[in-house]
């Protein structure tokens, strides 16, 4: 069966391989990887367990497409047009798409569709974007001409997570492909149907051979195997803090830069003069979208002190009527993504509740969720100590920390006081602190407010501190993935 559409209950997606040159091919060692559906804790596709020759195979293809091949002989504006014909074609299959999102990562419909939308989007931004990626004319000495051009890296290495297949392969391939790398992705291996998938698109409206390669397969042997090849001209990385670390050692020993996006522990600082009625939604959903598995989930709702009852009542009236279920039923929040996250979840909720911090709110499961599925009830937290574990670790699930603050120094203190700093909030309705506050919280995005958990293609997104280094989307990206070339013409 083609990883195309979504199974029958019982029938399982058969691995098809590692995608290298616009094909199929089996992976070396034959060996496959089990996918489970999230909602049900079923089988439903087996990958290929791409090896290190594997990886060698799709990095060599990706080299003759860059070097020799027809990727690289195309101009900006041509690859321009492949990215939109891949923006459209994405649009076409977007109800097939967003099924296969869905049973993969146990989505709502709502998000896995709205994922599927932003995918296109990257393509179209990118698309857009290819032919205006231009360098300078730089005074210099009489008798030279100096400019500088944006070339690229060559060819580029993507790992991506589970938490946003779709979202992450457009995110990361959009502006690698727009600046005219040739690509190696390593999607995650507990989610990667939509990567597969759309790599056959991209095939089929005609990407050339070798300009997208996909290697399915585990962290320890894909995703190693491909930071330690040494033919790599760059990485990027979205993952956890432990193996972006390994990413960057590797990068060190080759001498290549990477990107690397490494989640948060993003605040929400709200001030008594907020408009509460505005901003509950957002206050609430950017936690809860995605199950609270985003790099940028608004995970610590700090709260002035003098507006605490107030303002936390209403969150929590709020965020008591959350429910958990499948895609289908198309609620708050889906499953989780696997047994593990799971426990994980469960593990920093008990370890508060051992440390005495009150539960303030609960969502509920649906009833009717299949046993087998990875399923937490949302959980909001009042009162947390500013150096408890929810206080400071990201927890990657709906998992809400509640913490009050005195006045505008201490709020920024509060916001600052984390290793990570990915994005912020800021909500009041005074200009002037709004702007003084967002100035001075140490992350790659702050909002005023408005929050936008991983929204906005347009918008350069990135960390400060832990939360990594390098940007990704809007123009910026373009230039992480290109590097500046001088050229000097000395003439008569
Ligand atoms: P992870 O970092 O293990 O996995 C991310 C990607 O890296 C996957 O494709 C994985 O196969 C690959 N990988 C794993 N080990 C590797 C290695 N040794 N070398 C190269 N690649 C490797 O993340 P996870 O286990 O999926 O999730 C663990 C935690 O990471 C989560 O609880 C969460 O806190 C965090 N996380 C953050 C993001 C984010 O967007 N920032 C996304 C997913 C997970």
């Amino acid at each position: 069966m083609n990883i195309q559409s979504k199974p029958a209950a019982g029938q399982i997606m058969e691995a098809k391989g590692i995608f290298v040159d616009n094909k199929w091919h089996a992976n070396e060692t034959g060996g496959t990887v089990d996918v489970y559906a999230p909602a049900t804790g079923a089988v439903v596709a087996r990958i290929a367990a791409g090896s290190a020759g594997d990886v060698d195979r799709a990095y060599k293809a990706a080299r003759r497409a860059f070097e020799e091949g027809a990727w690289g002989r195309l101009t900006a504006v041509e690859r321009g047009r492949l990215l939109l014909k891949l923006s459209r074609a994405i649009e076409d299959h977007a109800d097939e798409l967003t099924a296969l999102e869905a049973l993969d990562c146990g989505k709502p419909l709502k998000q896995a569709r709205a994922d599927i939308v932003a995918c296109a989007r990257y393509f179209e931004f990118y698309g857009g974007a290819a032919d205006k990626v231009h360098g300078d004319t730089i005074p210099f000495l009489n008798g030279y001409l100096a400019l500088t051009e944006r070339v690229p890296h060559g060819v580029t290495g993507q790992i991506i997570p589970w938490n946003y297949p779709a979202q992450m392969f457009g995110r990361t391939l959009g502006p690698a492909l727009a600046v005219g790398n040739a690509t190696v992705m390593k999607p995650a291996e507990d989610a990667c149907l939509t990567p597969l998938r759309l790599a056959e698109l991209a095939a089929e409206v005609g990407f050339p051979e070798g300009a997208i390669n996909i290697v399915p397969g585990t962290g320890e042997e894909a995703g190693a195997a491909l930071t330690a090849h040494r033919g790599f001209d760059f990485l990027s990385f979205t993952g956890s803090p432990e193996v972006g670390t390994m990413v960057q050692i590797a990068a060190a020993k080759n001498h290549i830069g990477c990107t690397l996006e490494l989640g948060g522990k993003s605040p929400q600082v709200v001030f008594a003069d907020v408009d509460l009625d505005a901003a509950l939604p957002s206050l609430v959903n950017a936690i809860v979208q995605n199950a609270g598995q985003t790099c940028s989930a608004g995970s610590r709702l700090l709260v002035e002190k003098s507006g605490y009852d107030r303002i936390v009542g209403a969150v929590a009236e709020r965020f008591a009527k959350l429910t958990a279920g499948t895609p289908d039923m198309d609620l708050d929040l889906g499953p989780v993504i696997n047994p593990g996250q799971k426990r994980r979840v469960e593990r920093f909720c008990g370890n508060a509740g051992n440390d005495g911090i009150e539960v303030i709110a609960e969502g509920s499961i649906a009833d009717g969720v299949p046993e087998g599925g990875y399923y937490v009830a949302p959980k909001m937290f009042g009162q947390v100590p500013r150096d408890n574990a929810l206080a400071l670790d990201e927890v990657f699930g709906p998992v809400l920390s509640v913490i009050p603050f005195e006045d505008e120094a201490d709020g920024v203190a509060l916001a600052n006081g984390t290793d990570y700093g990915l994005v912020a909030g800021v909500w009041t309705q005074n200009a002037n602190r709004a702007t003084r506050v967002a100035r001075k919280v140490r992350a790659g995005q702050v909002y005023v407010n408005a929050y936008g958990a991983g929204g906005g293609i347009e918008l350069p997104f990135g960390g400060m501190k832990k939360s990594g280094h390098g940007r990704e989307k809007g123009f910026e990206a373009l230039k992480d993935l290109s590097v500046v070339k001088t050229i000097v013409v000395k003439h008569d």
